[in-house]
């Protein structure tokens, strides 16, 4: 049997439903979002903050990716948001179609933005088209400068970069510039928003950018 053959088959399929989701998003007016990073750069704490801070406007749900456990879920579900948790049971990554399934789960009355977040990996989650708008990458200051070297791709695909736990930067030894320039250099499109989801440090910009490009009925 071909490897690359059936891999190609995978993700065309893949390509499908992402298509149909994204048409069903379309159709409802919801703004979809795909974070991806590696596991602990903070992406659940993020959401939890970003939700409080957006209060409402636009109304947010959430779809958690994780290998086990529903923990994630049951933090979002403490903000209020619905959420819906997807368990891959070892999988590595999201796919359209377990995002399509859960869809059935989630009350997406009056919701305008859904944020996904995928499983901590900063390699396959970067090849499965989930029916998103954009992918955002979350990378932190706990983590090598050059993220966006070694993981090109994930840059590359992604229109939007957060760096998070800025406020850990006295005591780690991570260079913000360096880490940007390799960011730049891997897509020169990518916006920025250094952040720290534990002391709300950066945040305004970030839901300021999540009320500019949601669908504006709030
Ligand atoms: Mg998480
Ligand atoms: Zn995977």
């Amino acid at each position: 049997m071909d490897f690359i053959t059936v891999e190609r088959k995978v993700l065309r399929k893949n390509d499908e439903l992402a298509a149909e989701n994204r048409a069903r998003f379309n159709g409802a007016g919801v703004y979809v979002l795909n974070l991806l990073s590696s596991p602990g750069a903070g992406k659940t704490t993020l959401l939890e903050q970003t939700i409080r801070l957006l209060d409402g406007r636009p109304r947010a749900a959430v779809v958690e990716g994780d290998v086990q456990t529903d923990h994630d879920a049951r933090r979002i579900a403490a903000t209020g948001a619905p959420v819906v948790q997807i368990v891959t049971n070892g999988a590595c990554h999201l796919e359209a179609k377990l995002v399509q399934d859960a869809l059935g789960s989630l009350d997406m009355d009056g919701v305008e933005l859904l944020l996904i977040e995928n499983v901590g990996n900063l390699v396959c989650p970067a090849s499965f088209d989930l029916g998103e708008h954009k992918k955002v990458v979350i990378a932190s200051t706990t983590e090598g400068a050059d993220k966006p070297v070694k993981y090109p791709k994930v840059f590359r695909v992604s229109d939007v970069c957060l760096l998070n736990k800025i406020d850990l930067l006295p005591h780690v030894d991570f260079d913000v510039d360096e880490f940007l320039n390799y960011a730049r250099t891997t897509n020169p499109d990518l916006r920025f928003f250094q952040t720290s989801a534990r002391t709300g440090e950066g945040l305004e910009p970030w839901v300021d950018w999540l009320r500019d490009n949601a669908p504006g009925r709030s």
